[in-house]
């Protein structure tokens, strides 16, 4: 029997980069489910290459009436939620990661809004919906722990992520709804084409690769895997606390 067989999940940001990578861990371990962006061209196309169990939401996470929509539409389509992954979020549309000396009052807004507001939410919303004994994986950071140039806010976001997922686990005690959070280091996705000009990508990703010991960026597949042991029952007894997918970036580096 396969880890996740008959088990139903939600994945925001399913569809790019580390987000899709995990909905495709869980489709392979035999879950369904659905999968969320703002985009319904890469929505669209994610959830055909996912195959007829998984179907796509479209979902601004930072509109908590979505969420409502998104866990309410999951149950009716597949009767309920045993996963949640609250993996959207990142780089804020048009607002650069920038030193404080360049951060406005509305950039700063944008980025809690997006990567602490909208977990908070994501989960208070998916809880009249979730099962108990749910497993739900917020998707950090190690900027949580590593001081990046110009990732101040975002590092601060992610860092209080941490601490939700400790306190949520907390709160849902009573229901066996277990939360962690699952840290990626440096990961190959398309938010570096977000953070920088074409031109310095390649730079850019050398620079992270140099403080990786693993000596490589990460794949989608890695923080899939890693998903895959945190929503199965293998993991039951991990809760309210955090694992560092970053090829040591972390703590060896
Ligand atoms: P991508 O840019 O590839 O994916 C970001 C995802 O979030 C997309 O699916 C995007 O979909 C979605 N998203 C962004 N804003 C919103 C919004 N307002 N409402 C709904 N969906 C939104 O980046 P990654 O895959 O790299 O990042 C995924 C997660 O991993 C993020 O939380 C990020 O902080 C974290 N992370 C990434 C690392 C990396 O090196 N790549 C390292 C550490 C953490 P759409 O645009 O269609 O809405």
């Amino acid at each position: 029997m396969k880890k996740l067989q008959d088990k139903v999940a939600v994945v925001t940001g399913g569809n790019s980069g580390i987000g899709y990578g995990i909905a495709e861990a869980f489709r392979d371990a035999g879950a369904a489910g659905s999968i969320t962006g703002r985009n319904q061209l890469t929505l669209d196309s994610a959830r055909q290459a996912l195959g007829e169990n998984f179907i796509g939401i479209k979902t601004d996470v930072t509109r908590i009436s979505e969420l409502e929509r998104l866990f309410r539409q999951t149950t009716e389509r597949f009767g309920k939620i045993d996963i949640l992954v609250v993996n959207a979020g990142g780089v804020v549309d048009g607002v650069p990661m920038a030193a404080i000396d360049d951060m406005t009052e509305a950039g700063f807004d944008q980025y809690m809004d997006l990567n602490l507001k909208s977990v908070y939410f994501s989960v208070q919303q998916a809880l009249p919906y979730l099962n108990d004994g749910a497993s739900v994986i917020l998707i950090g950071s190690s900027a949580a722990h590593r001081a990046v140039p110009g990732m101040a806010i975002y590092g601060a976001a992610k860092a209080a992520v941490v601490f939700l997922a400790k306190a949520l686990s907390l709160d849902l005690l009573a229901r066996k709804i277990r939360v962690n959070t699952l840290s990626p280091g440096s990961i190959d996705t398309p938010v570096f084409d977000k953070l920088v000009p074409a031109e310095h990508v390649a730079d850019v990703k050398k620079v992270w690769i140099n403080i990786t010991p693993a000596g490589r960026q990460g794949l989608p597949s890695d923080i899939g895997n890693a998903a895959v042991f945190l929503a199965s029952d293998d993991s039951a007894f991990i809760l309210g606390t955090e694992i560092l997918a970053d090829g040591g970036m972390t703590n060896i580096s």
